[in-house]
Protein backbone atom coordinates (compact mmCIF):
# COMPACT_ATOMS: atom_id res chain seq x y z
CA UNK A 1 0.00 0.00 0.00
CA UNK A 2 1.90 3.31 -0.69
CA UNK A 3 1.06 6.02 1.77
CA UNK A 4 -1.55 7.70 -0.66
CA UNK A 5 -3.76 5.15 0.28
CA UNK A 6 -6.36 6.86 2.34
CA UNK A 7 -7.30 4.92 5.43
CA UNK A 8 -11.03 5.78 6.11
CA UNK A 9 -13.43 4.32 3.58
CA UNK A 10 -14.47 7.36 1.34
CA UNK A 11 -17.78 7.61 0.01
CA UNK A 12 -18.95 7.27 -4.12
CA UNK A 13 -20.83 6.61 -6.34
CA UNK A 14 -21.43 7.69 -10.16
CA UNK A 15 -22.38 11.63 -9.59
CA UNK A 16 -19.08 11.92 -7.28
CA UNK A 17 -17.03 10.44 -10.00
CA UNK A 18 -18.01 12.45 -12.62
CA UNK A 19 -17.02 15.61 -10.49
CA UNK A 20 -13.76 13.38 -9.77
CA UNK A 21 -13.39 12.68 -13.15
CA UNK A 22 -13.70 16.24 -14.22
CA UNK A 23 -11.87 17.96 -12.01
CA UNK A 24 -8.95 15.71 -11.93
CA UNK A 25 -8.72 15.97 -16.29
CA UNK A 26 -9.38 19.92 -15.36
CA UNK A 27 -13.08 20.53 -17.20
CA UNK A 28 -13.57 22.50 -14.28
CA UNK A 29 -11.13 23.88 -11.51
CA UNK A 30 -14.08 23.75 -8.62
CA UNK A 31 -17.23 22.11 -8.31
CA UNK A 32 -20.09 24.37 -7.98
CA UNK A 33 -23.53 22.64 -6.96
CA UNK A 34 -27.08 23.13 -5.86
CA UNK A 35 -29.91 22.46 -4.05
CA UNK A 36 -33.18 24.22 -5.81
CA UNK A 37 -36.45 23.34 -3.62
CA UNK A 38 -39.46 25.19 -4.68
CA UNK A 39 -40.99 26.95 -1.69
CA UNK A 40 -43.99 25.02 -2.24
CA UNK A 41 -43.91 23.40 1.29
CA UNK A 42 -42.11 22.20 3.95
CA UNK A 43 -38.97 20.16 3.12
CA UNK A 44 -39.05 15.87 3.45
CA UNK A 45 -36.51 13.54 4.39
CA UNK A 46 -36.31 12.72 -0.05
CA UNK A 47 -35.23 16.52 -0.17
CA UNK A 48 -32.77 15.55 2.67
CA UNK A 49 -31.13 13.44 0.34
CA UNK A 50 -30.49 15.64 -2.35
CA UNK A 51 -29.51 18.44 0.41
CA UNK A 52 -27.05 15.97 1.50
CA UNK A 53 -25.45 14.74 -2.36
CA UNK A 54 -25.14 18.10 -3.22
CA UNK A 55 -23.94 20.13 -0.36
CA UNK A 56 -21.95 16.76 0.83
CA UNK A 57 -20.06 17.21 -2.47
CA UNK A 58 -19.01 20.37 -2.53
CA UNK A 59 -17.61 20.10 0.94
CA UNK A 60 -15.77 16.66 -0.08
CA UNK A 61 -14.30 18.20 -3.22
CA UNK A 62 -13.84 21.58 -1.54
CA UNK A 63 -16.67 23.50 -3.91
CA UNK A 64 -19.73 25.40 -2.75
CA UNK A 65 -23.32 24.66 -2.67
CA UNK A 66 -25.99 27.40 -2.99
CA UNK A 67 -29.12 27.51 -1.65
CA UNK A 68 -31.21 28.37 -4.82
CA UNK A 69 -35.22 29.07 -4.49
CA UNK A 70 -37.16 28.11 -7.28
CA UNK A 71 -39.95 30.31 -7.08
CA UNK A 72 -41.04 30.86 -10.26
CA UNK A 73 -44.86 29.76 -9.76
CA UNK A 74 -46.07 32.93 -7.15
CA UNK A 75 -49.42 30.56 -6.94
CA UNK A 76 -48.57 28.18 -4.81
CA UNK A 77 -45.63 29.84 -3.50
CA UNK A 78 -44.97 31.25 0.02
CA UNK A 79 -42.29 33.34 2.66
CA UNK A 80 -43.42 30.46 5.45
CA UNK A 81 -41.73 28.22 2.97
CA UNK A 82 -39.04 29.74 2.17
CA UNK A 83 -38.49 30.32 6.02
CA UNK A 84 -38.89 26.58 6.73
CA UNK A 85 -36.36 25.61 4.05
CA UNK A 86 -33.89 27.68 5.42
CA UNK A 87 -34.00 26.71 9.03
CA UNK A 88 -34.31 22.92 7.86
CA UNK A 89 -31.43 22.79 5.87
CA UNK A 90 -29.39 24.84 8.71
CA UNK A 91 -30.33 22.20 11.10
CA UNK A 92 -29.85 19.55 8.85
CA UNK A 93 -26.10 20.81 9.21
CA UNK A 94 -25.31 22.91 5.95
CA UNK A 95 -24.20 26.12 5.15
CA UNK A 96 -24.83 28.11 1.87
CA UNK A 97 -22.68 30.86 3.34
CA UNK A 98 -23.59 33.91 1.03
CA UNK A 99 -24.58 31.71 -2.06
CA UNK A 100 -28.67 32.41 -1.22
CA UNK A 101 -29.78 32.83 -4.40
CA UNK A 102 -33.80 33.31 -5.93
CA UNK A 103 -34.56 32.43 -9.11
CA UNK A 104 -36.64 35.08 -9.22
CA UNK A 105 -33.73 37.51 -8.95
CA UNK A 106 -33.07 36.58 -13.10
CA UNK A 107 -36.42 37.63 -14.13
CA UNK A 108 -35.21 40.60 -16.10
CA UNK A 109 -32.29 38.62 -17.45
CA UNK A 110 -34.54 35.54 -18.40
CA UNK A 111 -36.80 37.84 -20.09
CA UNK A 112 -33.94 39.63 -22.07
CA UNK A 113 -33.03 35.65 -23.38
CA UNK A 114 -36.61 35.16 -24.08
CA UNK A 115 -36.93 38.25 -26.55
CA UNK A 116 -33.22 36.88 -27.72
CA UNK A 117 -34.42 33.47 -28.65
CA UNK A 118 -37.92 35.50 -30.35
CA UNK A 119 -35.23 37.69 -32.43
CA UNK A 120 -33.23 34.73 -33.72
CA UNK A 121 -36.54 33.20 -34.48
CA UNK A 122 -36.32 30.41 -31.76
CA UNK A 123 -39.30 31.41 -30.01
CA UNK A 124 -43.34 32.54 -30.38
CA UNK A 125 -46.00 33.77 -28.99
CA UNK A 126 -48.98 31.10 -29.68
CA UNK A 127 -52.46 31.80 -28.78
CA UNK A 128 -53.78 28.27 -28.65
CA UNK A 129 -55.34 27.69 -25.03
CA UNK A 130 -54.47 25.43 -22.74
CA UNK A 131 -56.58 22.81 -24.02
CA UNK A 132 -55.59 23.20 -27.64
CA UNK A 133 -51.80 23.44 -26.66
CA UNK A 134 -52.33 19.98 -25.31
CA UNK A 135 -53.91 18.52 -27.90
CA UNK A 136 -51.26 19.60 -30.31
CA UNK A 137 -48.69 18.15 -27.90
CA UNK A 138 -49.09 14.60 -29.78
CA UNK A 139 -48.28 11.51 -27.71
CA UNK A 140 -45.40 9.09 -27.69
CA UNK A 141 -46.66 7.41 -30.64
CA UNK A 142 -47.74 10.42 -32.31
CA UNK A 143 -45.83 13.29 -33.31
CA UNK A 144 -47.21 16.90 -32.04
CA UNK A 145 -49.52 18.99 -34.48
CA UNK A 146 -47.59 22.85 -34.95
CA UNK A 147 -49.70 25.51 -34.09
CA UNK A 148 -50.87 27.98 -36.48
CA UNK A 149 -49.50 30.83 -34.91
CA UNK A 150 -45.72 29.43 -34.96
CA UNK A 151 -44.42 30.64 -38.18
CA UNK A 152 -45.59 33.97 -37.20
CA UNK A 153 -42.76 36.90 -37.99
CA UNK A 154 -41.00 37.91 -34.88
CA UNK A 155 -41.69 41.50 -34.82
CA UNK A 156 -45.63 40.29 -34.12
CA UNK A 157 -44.43 37.70 -31.56
CA UNK A 158 -42.09 40.81 -30.01
CA UNK A 159 -44.68 42.98 -29.87
CA UNK A 160 -47.06 40.52 -28.14
CA UNK A 161 -44.86 39.03 -25.66
CA UNK A 162 -43.83 42.98 -24.45
CA UNK A 163 -47.77 43.42 -24.20
CA UNK A 164 -47.86 39.99 -22.29
CA UNK A 165 -45.18 41.83 -19.60
CA UNK A 166 -47.12 44.92 -19.45
CA UNK A 167 -50.35 42.96 -18.58
CA UNK A 168 -53.07 43.44 -21.39
CA UNK A 169 -54.16 39.73 -21.67
CA UNK A 170 -55.98 37.57 -19.30
CA UNK A 171 -54.25 34.99 -17.70
CA UNK A 172 -54.22 31.97 -20.17
CA UNK A 173 -54.67 33.66 -23.56
CA UNK A 174 -51.24 33.38 -24.55
CA UNK A 175 -47.93 32.01 -23.98
CA UNK A 176 -44.05 32.43 -25.19
CA UNK A 177 -43.12 28.95 -26.68
CA UNK A 178 -39.54 27.41 -27.65
CA UNK A 179 -39.53 26.83 -31.91
CA UNK A 180 -37.79 23.14 -31.48
CA UNK A 181 -39.78 20.38 -33.25
CA UNK A 182 -43.21 19.44 -32.72
CA UNK A 183 -41.69 16.19 -34.34
CA UNK A 184 -39.89 15.71 -31.53
CA UNK A 185 -39.59 11.97 -30.18
CA UNK A 186 -39.25 13.46 -26.66
CA UNK A 187 -42.25 15.61 -25.85
CA UNK A 188 -40.48 17.69 -23.94
CA UNK A 189 -38.99 19.45 -27.00
CA UNK A 190 -42.21 19.84 -28.73
CA UNK A 191 -42.44 23.84 -28.69
CA UNK A 192 -42.43 23.84 -24.92
CA UNK A 193 -43.70 26.68 -22.78
CA UNK A 194 -41.46 29.45 -21.85
CA UNK A 195 -43.42 32.14 -20.29
CA UNK A 196 -46.90 31.94 -19.15
CA UNK A 197 -49.40 34.97 -18.24
CA UNK A 198 -49.80 34.84 -14.06
CA UNK A 199 -51.61 37.93 -12.44
CA UNK A 200 -50.32 37.04 -9.14
CA UNK A 201 -48.23 38.73 -6.43
CA UNK A 202 -44.69 37.02 -6.07
CA UNK A 203 -43.50 36.76 -2.66
CA UNK A 204 -40.50 38.52 -3.54
CA UNK A 205 -41.39 40.58 -6.65
CA UNK A 206 -44.66 41.44 -5.88
CA UNK A 207 -46.52 42.66 -8.84
CA UNK A 208 -43.48 43.62 -10.86
CA UNK A 209 -44.70 40.34 -13.18
CA UNK A 210 -47.66 39.12 -14.54
CA UNK A 211 -46.23 36.72 -16.78
CA UNK A 212 -43.62 34.04 -15.26
CA UNK A 213 -41.41 31.61 -16.69
CA UNK A 214 -41.54 27.85 -16.92
CA UNK A 215 -39.51 25.46 -14.44
CA UNK A 216 -37.32 24.23 -17.93
CA UNK A 217 -36.75 28.01 -18.86
CA UNK A 218 -35.71 28.80 -15.56
CA UNK A 219 -33.65 26.54 -13.98
CA UNK A 220 -30.38 25.62 -16.21
CA UNK A 221 -30.22 29.21 -16.68
CA UNK A 222 -29.89 30.20 -13.39
CA UNK A 223 -27.30 27.64 -13.10
CA UNK A 224 -25.57 29.16 -16.19
CA UNK A 225 -26.27 32.69 -14.21
CA UNK A 226 -24.17 31.04 -11.02
CA UNK A 227 -21.79 29.34 -12.32
CA UNK A 228 -23.03 25.80 -11.31
CA UNK A 229 -21.11 23.07 -12.71
CA UNK A 230 -22.91 20.07 -11.73
CA UNK A 231 -26.35 20.57 -11.79
CA UNK A 232 -27.75 17.22 -9.77
CA UNK A 233 -31.30 16.34 -9.76
CA UNK A 234 -33.83 13.09 -9.96
CA UNK A 235 -34.71 11.20 -12.99
CA UNK A 236 -37.83 12.35 -13.51
CA UNK A 237 -35.83 15.20 -15.30
CA UNK A 238 -33.80 13.03 -17.37
CA UNK A 239 -35.78 13.74 -20.01
CA UNK A 240 -35.98 17.09 -19.64
CA UNK A 241 -32.14 17.19 -20.30
CA UNK A 242 -32.20 17.23 -23.99
CA UNK A 243 -34.46 21.09 -23.27
CA UNK A 244 -32.00 22.33 -20.47
CA UNK A 245 -28.82 21.53 -23.30
CA UNK A 246 -31.08 23.40 -26.19
CA UNK A 247 -31.37 26.28 -23.91
CA UNK A 248 -27.72 26.24 -22.85
CA UNK A 249 -26.70 25.85 -26.46
CA UNK A 250 -29.37 28.39 -27.95
CA UNK A 251 -28.83 31.53 -25.61
CA UNK A 252 -25.59 33.67 -24.73
CA UNK A 253 -24.93 32.14 -21.35
CA UNK A 254 -22.30 32.84 -19.20
CA UNK A 255 -20.91 29.04 -18.36
CA UNK A 256 -21.87 25.52 -19.20
CA UNK A 257 -23.45 23.45 -16.68
CA UNK A 258 -24.66 20.13 -17.05
CA UNK A 259 -27.57 18.25 -15.49
CA UNK A 260 -27.18 14.54 -14.04
CA UNK A 261 -29.94 12.68 -12.97
CA UNK A 262 -30.00 10.13 -9.58
CA UNK A 263 -32.86 7.87 -8.37
CA UNK A 264 -35.17 10.22 -6.00
CA UNK A 265 -36.14 8.13 -2.58
CA UNK A 266 -38.93 6.56 -1.58
CA UNK A 267 -39.76 4.78 1.94
CA UNK A 268 -42.67 1.96 2.43
CA UNK A 269 -45.46 3.44 4.48
CA UNK A 270 -44.52 7.25 3.89
CA UNK A 271 -45.24 9.83 1.29
CA UNK A 272 -43.11 12.08 -0.32
CA UNK A 273 -45.16 14.04 -2.47
CA UNK A 274 -45.30 17.86 -1.35
CA UNK A 275 -49.21 17.94 -2.95
CA UNK A 276 -50.27 15.03 -0.91
CA UNK A 277 -48.06 16.39 2.09
CA UNK A 278 -50.07 19.96 1.72
CA UNK A 279 -53.38 17.80 1.89
CA UNK A 280 -52.80 16.22 4.69
CA UNK A 281 -52.07 19.42 6.43
CA UNK A 282 -55.56 21.45 5.01
CA UNK A 283 -57.47 18.55 5.41
CA UNK A 284 -56.54 17.85 9.30
CA UNK A 285 -55.56 14.36 9.10
CA UNK A 286 -51.98 15.70 11.32
CA UNK A 287 -51.28 18.53 13.76
CA UNK A 288 -49.50 20.43 10.82
CA UNK A 289 -46.10 19.87 8.31
CA UNK A 290 -44.10 19.45 11.76
CA UNK A 291 -46.38 16.55 12.82
CA UNK A 292 -43.92 13.78 14.50
CA UNK A 293 -45.84 11.80 12.09
CA UNK A 294 -44.68 13.67 8.63
CA UNK A 295 -41.87 13.06 6.70
CA UNK A 296 -40.46 16.51 6.51
CA UNK A 297 -37.22 17.79 8.16
CA UNK A 298 -39.34 19.94 10.73
CA UNK A 299 -41.67 16.54 11.62
CA UNK A 300 -38.77 14.50 11.97
CA UNK A 301 -37.45 17.35 14.28
CA UNK A 302 -40.13 17.31 16.30
CA UNK A 303 -40.39 13.56 16.93
CA UNK A 304 -37.20 13.58 18.01
CA UNK A 305 -34.56 12.38 14.85
CA UNK A 306 -31.33 14.11 15.23
CA UNK A 307 -29.65 15.51 12.02
CA UNK A 308 -27.16 13.12 12.16
CA UNK A 309 -29.10 9.73 11.90
CA UNK A 310 -30.97 11.53 9.34
CA UNK A 311 -27.67 12.59 7.56
CA UNK A 312 -26.12 8.84 8.00
CA UNK A 313 -29.35 7.11 6.33
CA UNK A 314 -28.14 9.37 2.86
CA UNK A 315 -25.15 7.53 3.41
CA UNK A 316 -26.23 4.45 3.81
CA UNK A 317 -28.83 4.49 1.04
CA UNK A 318 -25.76 6.09 -1.69
CA UNK A 319 -26.88 7.69 -4.77
CA UNK A 320 -28.17 5.16 -7.71
CA UNK A 321 -29.46 5.59 -11.19
CA UNK A 322 -32.36 3.30 -10.67
CA UNK A 323 -35.87 3.70 -8.45
CA UNK A 324 -36.15 1.99 -5.28
CA UNK A 325 -38.00 1.87 -2.32
CA UNK A 326 -36.26 1.93 0.78
CA UNK A 327 -37.79 -0.05 3.79
CA UNK A 328 -38.81 2.84 6.46
CA UNK A 329 -37.24 0.28 8.88
CA UNK A 330 -33.71 0.94 7.67
CA UNK A 331 -34.16 4.91 8.45
CA UNK A 332 -35.19 4.04 11.64
CA UNK A 333 -32.10 1.68 12.54
CA UNK A 334 -30.01 4.62 11.36
CA UNK A 335 -31.58 7.08 13.37
CA UNK A 336 -31.53 4.63 15.97
CA UNK A 337 -27.97 3.82 16.14
CA UNK A 338 -27.15 7.67 16.33
CA UNK A 339 -29.58 7.72 19.58
CA UNK A 340 -28.38 4.77 21.46
CA UNK A 341 -24.66 6.44 21.14
CA UNK A 342 -25.81 9.93 22.20
CA UNK A 343 -29.17 9.89 23.78
CA UNK A 344 -28.70 10.25 27.60
CA UNK A 345 -30.52 7.69 29.86
CA UNK A 346 -33.66 8.96 32.02
CA UNK A 347 -36.36 6.91 33.73
CA UNK A 348 -39.65 7.50 32.82
CA UNK A 349 -42.47 5.20 33.88
CA UNK A 350 -45.72 5.23 31.58
CA UNK A 351 -48.23 2.72 33.09
CA UNK A 352 -47.59 3.50 36.49
CA UNK A 353 -48.32 1.36 39.75
CA UNK A 354 -47.37 2.22 43.41
CA UNK A 355 -45.00 0.40 45.48
CA UNK A 356 -44.62 1.13 49.15
CA UNK A 357 -41.09 0.42 50.64
CA UNK A 358 -42.69 -0.39 54.00
CA UNK A 359 -39.15 -0.84 55.96
CA UNK A 360 -38.12 2.51 54.52
CA UNK A 361 -38.17 5.19 57.03
CA UNK A 362 -40.97 7.72 55.87
CA UNK A 363 -40.48 11.23 55.05
CA UNK A 364 -36.22 9.91 53.95
CA UNK A 365 -35.33 10.97 50.79
CA UNK A 366 -31.66 9.89 49.58
CA UNK A 367 -30.29 10.33 46.02
CA UNK A 368 -28.31 7.25 44.45
CA UNK A 369 -25.91 7.91 41.35
CA UNK A 370 -27.20 6.90 38.41
CA UNK A 371 -25.43 6.66 34.60
CA UNK A 372 -26.60 8.82 31.97
CA UNK A 373 -25.38 6.43 29.54
CA UNK A 374 -23.60 3.37 29.86
CA UNK A 375 -22.33 4.07 26.31
CA UNK A 376 -20.13 6.62 26.84
CA UNK A 377 -18.80 7.26 30.23
CA UNK A 378 -17.77 10.67 29.81
CA UNK A 379 -21.37 11.69 30.06
CA UNK A 380 -21.69 11.03 33.73
CA UNK A 381 -24.28 10.60 36.37
CA UNK A 382 -26.96 11.68 37.89
CA UNK A 383 -28.24 12.11 41.56
CA UNK A 384 -31.81 10.56 41.31
CA UNK A 385 -34.22 10.54 44.45
CA UNK A 386 -35.38 7.36 46.19
CA UNK A 387 -37.90 6.90 48.96
CA UNK A 388 -40.45 5.72 50.19
CA UNK A 389 -43.40 5.70 47.91
CA UNK A 390 -42.40 4.54 44.59
CA UNK A 391 -43.36 4.45 40.65
CA UNK A 392 -43.00 1.20 38.65
CA UNK A 393 -44.27 0.12 35.32
CA UNK A 394 -47.39 -1.98 35.86
CA UNK A 395 -46.66 -4.47 33.62
CA UNK A 396 -42.95 -4.97 35.73
CA UNK A 397 -45.69 -6.70 38.19
CA UNK A 398 -47.43 -10.34 37.89
CA UNK A 399 -49.67 -11.65 40.71
CA UNK A 400 -49.19 -14.67 39.11
CA UNK A 401 -46.50 -14.85 36.42
CA UNK A 402 -45.96 -17.58 34.46
CA UNK A 403 -43.05 -19.40 34.43
CA UNK A 404 -40.62 -17.14 32.14
CA UNK A 405 -41.61 -13.99 33.67
CA UNK A 406 -38.58 -12.60 36.17
CA UNK A 407 -39.81 -9.48 36.96
CA UNK A 408 -41.47 -8.39 40.29
CA UNK A 409 -44.19 -11.03 41.91
CA UNK A 410 -45.51 -11.62 45.23
CA UNK A 411 -42.20 -13.14 47.27
CA UNK A 412 -39.83 -12.28 44.33
CA UNK A 413 -36.87 -9.66 44.41
CA UNK A 414 -35.69 -8.07 41.89
CA UNK A 415 -33.22 -4.92 41.21
CA UNK A 416 -34.26 -1.14 41.00
CA UNK A 417 -31.81 -0.04 38.45
CA UNK A 418 -28.33 1.87 40.56
CA UNK A 419 -30.90 2.02 43.84
CA UNK A 420 -32.04 -1.22 45.95
CA UNK A 421 -32.98 -4.58 45.43
CA UNK A 422 -36.51 -5.29 46.38
CA UNK A 423 -38.77 -7.86 47.70
CA UNK A 424 -42.20 -7.87 47.09
CA UNK A 425 -45.00 -9.07 50.01
CA UNK A 426 -48.64 -7.80 49.47
CA UNK A 427 -50.62 -6.47 47.27
CA UNK A 428 -53.40 -3.87 47.70
CA UNK A 429 -56.45 -3.88 45.42
CA UNK A 430 -59.71 -1.70 44.89
CA UNK A 431 -63.11 -2.89 44.78
CA UNK A 432 -63.32 -3.53 41.13
CA UNK A 433 -60.36 -6.05 41.78
CA UNK A 434 -57.51 -3.61 40.25
CA UNK A 435 -54.07 -3.66 41.94
CA UNK A 436 -53.52 -0.12 42.94
CA UNK A 437 -50.64 -0.55 45.49
CA UNK A 438 -47.43 -3.24 46.20
CA UNK A 439 -46.57 -3.60 49.35
CA UNK A 440 -42.25 -4.34 49.48
CA UNK A 441 -39.46 -4.18 51.50
CA UNK A 442 -36.06 -3.16 50.52
CA UNK A 443 -32.41 -4.80 51.57
CA UNK A 444 -30.61 -1.58 52.78
CA UNK A 445 -27.06 -3.76 52.17
CA UNK A 446 -27.64 -3.38 48.21
CA UNK A 447 -27.39 0.07 47.96
CA UNK A 448 -26.19 0.90 44.43
CA UNK A 449 -27.80 -2.29 43.18
CA UNK A 450 -25.41 -5.15 44.23
CA UNK A 451 -25.52 -7.02 47.08
CA UNK A 452 -22.28 -8.43 49.33
CA UNK A 453 -22.84 -11.74 49.42
CA UNK A 454 -23.49 -11.62 45.65
CA UNK A 455 -26.84 -12.79 45.27
CA UNK A 456 -27.88 -11.47 41.35
CA UNK A 457 -31.48 -10.77 40.80
CA UNK A 458 -32.82 -12.53 37.55
CA UNK A 459 -34.45 -8.57 36.62
CA UNK A 460 -33.65 -4.98 37.21
CA UNK A 461 -35.94 -2.24 36.57
CA UNK A 462 -36.72 1.48 36.10
CA UNK A 463 -38.82 3.10 38.77
CA UNK A 464 -39.41 6.92 40.36
CA UNK A 465 -39.59 8.24 43.47
CA UNK A 466 -43.24 9.41 43.75
CA UNK A 467 -43.10 12.42 45.58
CA UNK A 468 -40.54 13.82 42.93
CA UNK A 469 -41.77 12.40 39.87
CA UNK A 470 -43.35 14.95 37.25
CA UNK A 471 -46.71 13.94 35.36
CA UNK A 472 -46.35 14.10 31.82
CA UNK A 473 -48.11 12.90 28.88
CA UNK A 474 -46.48 10.74 26.34
CA UNK A 475 -47.42 10.77 22.26
CA UNK A 476 -46.74 7.37 20.62
CA UNK A 477 -46.25 7.39 16.74
CA UNK A 478 -47.08 4.77 14.37
CA UNK A 479 -46.37 4.51 10.21
CA UNK A 480 -48.89 7.54 9.31
CA UNK A 481 -49.22 5.20 6.20
CA UNK A 482 -50.90 1.24 6.80
CA UNK A 483 -50.02 0.75 3.24
CA UNK A 484 -46.40 -0.46 2.34
CA UNK A 485 -47.08 1.28 -0.55
CA UNK A 486 -49.66 3.77 -0.18
CA UNK A 487 -51.34 4.99 -3.12
CA UNK A 488 -50.19 1.96 -5.30
CA UNK A 489 -52.15 0.58 -7.72
CA UNK A 490 -55.35 2.18 -8.19
CA UNK A 491 -55.38 2.68 -4.01
CA UNK A 492 -56.97 5.76 -2.30
CA UNK A 493 -53.56 7.48 -0.85
CA UNK A 494 -56.29 8.69 2.63
CA UNK A 495 -57.83 5.21 2.42
CA UNK A 496 -54.70 4.20 3.93
CA UNK A 497 -54.21 6.69 6.39
CA UNK A 498 -53.10 4.53 9.82
CA UNK A 499 -55.94 5.37 12.54
CA UNK A 500 -53.45 4.55 15.07
CA UNK A 501 -50.39 6.56 13.49
CA UNK A 502 -50.92 8.51 16.88
CA UNK A 503 -52.14 7.40 20.53
CA UNK A 504 -51.59 9.73 23.49
CA UNK A 505 -51.12 8.61 27.33
CA UNK A 506 -51.51 10.43 30.17
CA UNK A 507 -51.16 9.90 33.38
CA UNK A 508 -47.07 8.96 32.93
CA UNK A 509 -44.35 10.31 35.14
CA UNK A 510 -41.07 11.22 34.08
CA UNK A 511 -37.80 11.64 36.29
CA UNK A 512 -37.00 15.59 37.58
CA UNK A 513 -34.31 16.54 35.37
CA UNK A 514 -36.67 16.25 32.48
CA UNK A 515 -38.19 19.32 33.70
CA UNK A 516 -36.19 21.81 31.80
CA UNK A 517 -35.34 19.26 28.79
CA UNK A 518 -35.37 21.73 25.95
CA UNK A 519 -37.20 20.38 22.45
CA UNK A 520 -34.74 18.69 20.26
CA UNK A 521 -32.91 16.51 22.81
CA UNK A 522 -33.96 12.73 22.53
CA UNK A 523 -32.82 10.87 25.52
CA UNK A 524 -33.74 7.09 26.26
CA UNK A 525 -36.32 6.33 28.75
CA UNK A 526 -34.72 3.45 30.19
CA UNK A 527 -36.30 0.57 28.78
CA UNK A 528 -38.76 2.26 26.78
CA UNK A 529 -37.24 3.81 23.78
CA UNK A 530 -36.22 7.33 22.65
CA UNK A 531 -38.37 10.21 23.79
CA UNK A 532 -37.93 13.96 23.14
CA UNK A 533 -39.92 16.62 24.53
CA UNK A 534 -42.79 17.95 21.85
CA UNK A 535 -42.89 21.87 21.19
CA UNK A 536 -46.14 22.09 23.10
CA UNK A 537 -44.18 20.79 26.39
CA UNK A 538 -44.44 23.72 28.88
CA UNK A 539 -42.98 23.29 32.73
CA UNK A 540 -46.53 22.69 33.33
CA UNK A 541 -47.33 19.91 31.07
CA UNK A 542 -44.83 18.20 30.19
CA UNK A 543 -45.83 16.59 26.68
CA UNK A 544 -43.22 13.82 25.10
CA UNK A 545 -42.84 12.17 21.87
CA UNK A 546 -41.74 8.47 21.34
CA UNK A 547 -39.43 8.81 18.67
CA UNK A 548 -38.23 5.41 18.18
CA UNK A 549 -39.16 2.11 20.49
CA UNK A 550 -35.65 0.47 21.03
CA UNK A 551 -36.26 -2.01 19.30
CA UNK A 552 -34.66 -2.87 15.75
CA UNK A 553 -36.70 -4.21 13.05
CA UNK A 554 -34.70 -3.37 10.42
CA UNK A 555 -32.20 -5.94 12.11
CA UNK A 556 -34.97 -8.38 11.81
CA UNK A 557 -36.02 -7.56 8.25
CA UNK A 558 -32.18 -7.95 7.02
CA UNK A 559 -31.86 -11.53 8.84
CA UNK A 560 -34.91 -12.46 6.73
CA UNK A 561 -32.80 -10.80 3.35
CA UNK A 562 -35.64 -8.83 3.02
CA UNK A 563 -34.05 -5.50 3.78
CA UNK A 564 -33.40 -3.24 0.50
CA UNK A 565 -30.21 -1.63 0.07
CA UNK A 566 -30.41 0.22 -3.24
P1 LIG B 1 -42.72 17.33 -5.14
O1 LIG B 1 -42.67 16.52 -6.40
O2 LIG B 1 -43.10 16.58 -3.92
O3 LIG B 1 -43.42 18.64 -5.28
P2 LIG B 1 -40.25 18.40 -5.88
O4 LIG B 1 -39.25 17.41 -6.31
O5 LIG B 1 -40.95 19.13 -6.96
O6 LIG B 1 -41.22 17.71 -4.86
P3 LIG B 1 -38.55 20.57 -5.25
O7 LIG B 1 -38.71 21.60 -4.22
O8 LIG B 1 -38.59 20.97 -6.66
O9 LIG B 1 -39.63 19.48 -4.91
O10 LIG B 1 -37.23 19.73 -4.94
C1 LIG B 1 -35.97 20.30 -4.74
C2 LIG B 1 -34.92 19.28 -5.03
O11 LIG B 1 -35.10 18.13 -4.23
C3 LIG B 1 -34.99 18.84 -6.47
O12 LIG B 1 -33.67 18.85 -7.00
C4 LIG B 1 -35.54 17.46 -6.41
O13 LIG B 1 -35.03 16.67 -7.44
C5 LIG B 1 -35.07 16.97 -5.02
N1 LIG B 1 -36.00 15.97 -4.49
C6 LIG B 1 -37.33 16.09 -4.34
N2 LIG B 1 -37.88 14.95 -3.89
C7 LIG B 1 -36.85 14.07 -3.74
C8 LIG B 1 -36.76 12.71 -3.32
N3 LIG B 1 -37.83 12.02 -2.93
N4 LIG B 1 -35.53 12.13 -3.30
C9 LIG B 1 -34.45 12.82 -3.67
N5 LIG B 1 -34.47 14.10 -4.08
C10 LIG B 1 -35.65 14.73 -4.12
MG1 LIG C 1 -39.85 20.33 -8.41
Amino acid sequence: MSNDTPSAPVRTDFVRDIVAADLREGRHETVVTRFPPEPNGYLHIGHAKSICLNFGIAAEFGGRCHLRFDDTNPVKEEQEYIDSIEADVRWLGFDWGEHLYYASDYFEQLYEWAVYLIENGKAYVDELSADEIREHRGTLTEPGKESPWRDRPAEESLDLFTRMRTGEFENGSRVLRARVDMASGNINMRDPVLYRIMHAEHPRTGDAWCIYPTYDFTHGQSDAIEGITHSICTLEFENHRPLYDWFIDNLPVPSRPRQYEFARLNLTHTVLSKRVLLKLVTGGYVRGWDDPRMPTISGLRRRGFPAEGIRDFAGMIGVARSDSVVEVEMFEHAVRSVLNRTALRRFAVLNPVKVVIENYPEGEVEYVEVPNNPEDESAGTRAVPFSRELWIERDDFMEDPPKKFFRLSPGREVRLRSAYFVTCHGVIKNDLGEIVELRCTYDPETRGGAAPDGRRPKATMHWLSAPHALSAEVRFHDHLFSDAYPGSGDSDIFESINPDSETVLGGCFVEEALREAPAGETVQFERLGYFTPDLDSTAENLVFNRALTLKDSWAKLQAQGRHNVP
